[in-house]
């Protein structure tokens, strides 16, 4: 099991169950939603994430598209996200409050990452999604 909380301490979730490895997106979009220039996410099932305190305290950003954020209302810390679909949810990987024993698969939507950025480290760097072209 792994816990979870944002910056406050406001909102509390426990992972009980398989993740996916760690992604590390440097989209645009996860620019934006974490100010930095990539964003570590995991996935897991729906029902392995258990909300312990502060569900009514999530704020949700959702475009079109299903794509956004959930924040503290209190904090502003992003927040795990239902997947659009609903099966899954995504999760910042700086919210966990111990080691999910996962470790970065690779780097994904590189081909958009900020000109500023320097990647470190021997993960793959694919120009899109998983199973995307190679770029290192
Ligand atoms: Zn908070
Ligand atoms: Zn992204």
């Amino acid at each position: 099991m792994t816990q979870g909380s944002c910056l406050c301490g406001a909102v509390r979730f426990t992972i009980d169950g398989r993740t996916t490895e760690i992604g590390m997106c440097h989209c645009s979009k996860c620019r934006k939603v974490s100010g930095v220039a990539s964003n570590a996410n995991l996935m897991t099932a729906r029902e392995n994430l258990v909300w312990n305190s502060g569900e009514d305290k999530i704020t949700k950003f959702e475009m079109h598209d299903g794509w956004g954020t959930w924040r503290c209302s209190v904090c502003g810390s992003p927040l795990p996200k239902l997947h659009p679909g609903g099966g899954a949810y995504w999760i910042p990987v700086g919210l966990l409050d111990s080691d999910p024993g996962v470790r970065i698969a690779g780097h994904i939507f590189v081909g958009s990452k900020a000109p500023w950025e320097e990647i470190a480290g021997n993960a793959p760097q694919l120009s899109a999604g998983f199973g995307s072209e190679r770029l290192d």
